[in-house]
């Protein structure tokens, strides 16, 4: 038993409020974040996956899925094509076994909506039968992990309709599975009736969590696939889904993952900031804050002008702020990382200026691409999937390209928290105003700045000069063996301040 599945279990037994409800809450404010997966998946499948997800997180956030749970966990409901489903029995080591039905209601309503993050993998699996594979872990874990079938993968993609078909079909067969699988993420498991401890009535393909979340994803992929016609009506980012369980009438429901930083650009500074960013796909509006010291930002307003391609805003106030920034809106639910621009010292966050990239040396498997220290997330457990890694290789290095040569004036870089932070030591700093593509070679000339120690987790430093190119790479780490053993560069996020 980890500590973790124990920690829960006192908290279980005890009912106690304590920092693992809060952890628990915490991700139950949300909904499920972004979908990455790894090269197991066949290019080509990615789309459809893609599409089949960003569809199921909508229809995850909406009342229709929420009062399907709500029905159906507290007692047997005939669903669409007579599928029957409910009551909840929980399997043995359900979480909240011995709750009250509102709590596991609420709870399971959570889960289906964790802000985590969703990575999903193909292979063929051993049993045919099976859609999909996840393990069982603890509540309250950070990542949906789980592989598709690949043999029963491959006939969805082959029966791939149109875009209108009327039936949604793979769209939802791929949702039921996911949310199945993550079900089981949360530690809800299903088996015969002994297996579950239950008595022989007991039906898992009715009543246990797994089938029971998938099967509420079903429906209102049924349900709006009968209401709403033509899925794709809504644009890119959006689908129509019933606004009620067994409602005619339908909504456009965004995406309710994060957004993209938007990529901010100002003039006017110091004093007098004018903010301007290109139009953020998928935004249905922006926000722009203002504050005194960085942090805060406890002044907004949403007075700006976009065309087709940018946006801007001449600051209207006129208590003279000094940060500013601007985030990108979905709906209620969404809202992006903020970008920020200093008008004191009239620098602008050049890691999220127009036209900026990221590559390192070598990319860990799952949710650690270089892109993750410049989306403007500064959470910095791994786990939650905006923090970098590369490889553990010697002379491993994170590399950025500003778009054009910029005046760099300050890099405040902040470590990995949930471990290893300290490997962010012992680095240099190189520019360039040559092309550099990922990993060939330029003239890099000599290190502009430079750490030797690890400095906590945020290091500041002082870069004055003109770079198109920046690379932090690590130097060998004599301290650490002879010869020195490789280490990965890891990083939250790379703040670099300048014009
Ligand atoms: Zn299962």
């Amino acid at each position: 038993m980890t500590a973790r599945t124990l920690l829960f279990t006192t908290f279980f037994l005890a009912a106690c409020g304590s920092e693992l409800e809060d952890q628990i809450d915490e991700a139950a404010d949300a909904v499920l974040g972004r979908a990455s997966t790894d090269g197991s998946c066949a290019a080509q499948y990615r789309p459809l996956l893609e599409k089949s997800l960003r569809m199921a997180r909508s229809v995850a956030t909406t009342p229709a899925f929420q009062q399907c749970l709500d029905q159906t966990i507290r007692a047997q409901t005939t669903l669409s094509s007579n599928i029957i489903k409910g009551p909840y029995r929980a399997c043995a080591g359900d979480p909240y076994a011995t709750s009250s039905v509102s709590m596991q209601v609420t709870r399971a309503l959570a889960f289906g909506r964790s802000s985590n993050a969703l990575q999903y993998r193909c292979q063929t699996l051993a049993d045919p039968n099976w859609g999909a594979q996840a393990d069982l872990e603890e509540v309250g874990s950070a990542a949906e992990t789980f592989t598709f079938n690949q043999s029963l993968v491959d006939p969805w993609f082959s029966q791939s309709g149109p875009t209108n078909d009327p039936f949604w079909y793979p769209h939802r067969m791929i949702a039921e599975t996911a949310w199945h699988e993550a079900m089981h993420q949360h530690n809800y498991n299903h088996g015969s009736a002994a297996e579950c401890g239950q008595s022989s009535t007991y039906d898992m393909y009715m009543q246990s969590m797994p089938y029971m979340v998938g099967g509420c994803m079903n429906e209102i992929f049924v349900q709006s696939a009968e209401h709403c016609g033509n899925m794709d009506q809504c644009g890119p980012t959006a689908t129509p889904v019933v606004t009620g369980m067994g409602v005619t009438s339908c909504s456009c429901v965004y995406d309710p993952a994060p957004l993209a930083a938007p990529r901010i650009s100002a003039t006017g500074m110091p004093g007098a900031v004018v903010v301007s960013w290109p139009r953020v796909q998928g935004a249905a509006g922006y926000r722009i804050s203002s504050g005194t010291d960085g942090n805060s930002f406890p002044w907004s307003w949403t007075s700006f002008a976009c065309n087709d391609t940018t946006c801007d805003s001449i600051d209207p106030q006129t208590w003279g702020d000094l940060y500013y920034s601007v985030t990108a809106l979905n709906g209620p639910l969404v809202e992006s990382p903020r970008s920020n621009v200093d008008n004191s010292r009239g620098w602008i966050n050049l890691s999220h200026a127009s036209g900026v990239s990221a590559s390192q040396s070598s990319t860990f498997p799952e949710h650690s691409e270089a892109w993750r220290a410049i989306d403007g997330n500064r959470d910095g457990d791994w786990n939650h999937g905006s923090v970098t890694a590369t490889g553990w290789n010697l002379g491993e290095y994170w590399q950025i390209d500003l778009g054009a040569v910029r005046t760099v004036r300050q890099l405040d870089l902040l470590s990995r928290t949930d471990w290893g932070g300290d490997y962010l030591q012992q680095f240099d700093i190189y520019t360039s105003n040559q092309t550099c593509a990922w990993n060939n070679t330029c003239s890099w000339g000599p290190s502009r700045a430079s750490q030797d120690a690890y400095a906590g987790p945020k290091t500041t430093l002082t870069v004055s000069r003109g770079a198109r190119y920046l690379r932090l790479k690590l130097r060998p780490r004599t301290d650490l063996g002879n010869p020195p053993p490789g280490a990965s560069v890891m990083l939250t996020e790379v703040d670099i301040w300048g014009n």
